[in-house]
């Protein structure tokens, strides 16, 4: 309605123009129904913790004079409690990569150790279901960027091949160097052999709050964020983040990040120049 009123209005100017109008207001109603959307989901996503606190504190009321009664319904609400905790760190987290410029405080950051932190974020749930990781690919690659920014984005991905893979499988992180006509860039690819994402929701999974399985997501502790976060992360520092999965079979994620030649003596970025 109000965007053809508005292209009758300006119809003289020429349809070029008119279309651009009609496309920004589509856009901006996208962008409202969205951010609505995000608000009804995180509203949502937080009551569903909230209440079942509530409901597990009066059961532990009535339950006073059963002692392990109550020893059960306080490990429940320790999970429930936990699970809140993640969703508001991570809400936290999204907000700052959507709000901050990375690369105000940007550096160049040694892959390898972004490897090695995201491997040993990871390195007890992967023990408890016997999944090896191993990394492989060029060492001493570094990037450009926000350190502890990369950090999480790189942890979001190994902890999803290692939460949704079954017991006894591999996960890998391949790291190289390839060239691109805006410079070179590192690729990361981590690659698991676990459940893998059906081609309808592949390009889905990196929207706030989607997830394949809902009731897997939960029980690994997810929160429906990593994805979106890892995204956000990827297109700020100038990279992207792809997927490619074959269901049964795995996934690889991959993340492009601009390379910092600081290893072979040039740097990237801005520069103070007197
Ligand atoms: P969550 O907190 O649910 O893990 P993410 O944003 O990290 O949220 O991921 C969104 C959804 O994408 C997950 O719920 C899961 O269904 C799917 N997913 C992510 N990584 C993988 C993977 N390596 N293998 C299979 N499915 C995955």
């Amino acid at each position: 309605g109000e965007a053809l009123a508005v292209s009758a209005r300006v119809a003289p100017l020429g349809s070029r123009l008119v279309l651009l109008l009609v496309e920004d207001l589509t856009e901006a109603r996208r962008i409202e129904a969205v951010r609505r959307d995000f608000v009804a989901n995180v509203s949502h996503e937080l009551k569903t913790p909230v209440g079942a606190l509530s409901l597990l504190s009066e059961a532990v009321m009535d339950a006073s004079d059963d002692p392990e009664a109550v020893e059960r319904f306080a490990g429940r609400m320790q999970i429930e409690a936990t699970r809140l905790t993640n969703l508001v760190q991570e809400l936290i987290d999204l907000s700052r990569v959507q709000n901050d410029d990375p690369l105000e405080d940007a550096e160049p950051v040694r892959v390898d150790e972004l490897v090695a932190e995201a491997v040993d974020r990871c390195r007890q749930q992967a023990g408890s279901k016997q999944i090896t990781m191993a990394s492989g690919g060029t060492s001493d690659l570094f990037v450009w960027g926000n350190r502890g920014q990369l950090a999480a984005a790189l942890g979001n991905l190994v902890e999803n091949a290692v939460n949704y893979s079954p017991a006894r499988t591999r996960v890998g992180i391949a790291v190289h160097r390839m060239a691109a006509s805006g410079g070179d860039l590192v690729e990361i690819a981590v690659t698991d052999q676990g459940f893998g994402i059906p081609e309808k929701d592949r390009e889905r999974v990196f929207e706030r709050f989607y997830r394949v399985d809902p009731a897997r997501s939960r029980a690994t502790g997810g929160t429906g964020l990593g994805l979106a976060i890892v995204k956000h992360v990827a297109a700020s520092h100038g990279g992207e983040v792809t997927v490619w999965s074959s269901e049964g079979q795995g996934s690889t994620f991959t993340l492009r990040l601009p390379e910092s030649g600081v290893a072979r003596g040039r740097t990237r970025g801005p520069r103070i120049v007197n």
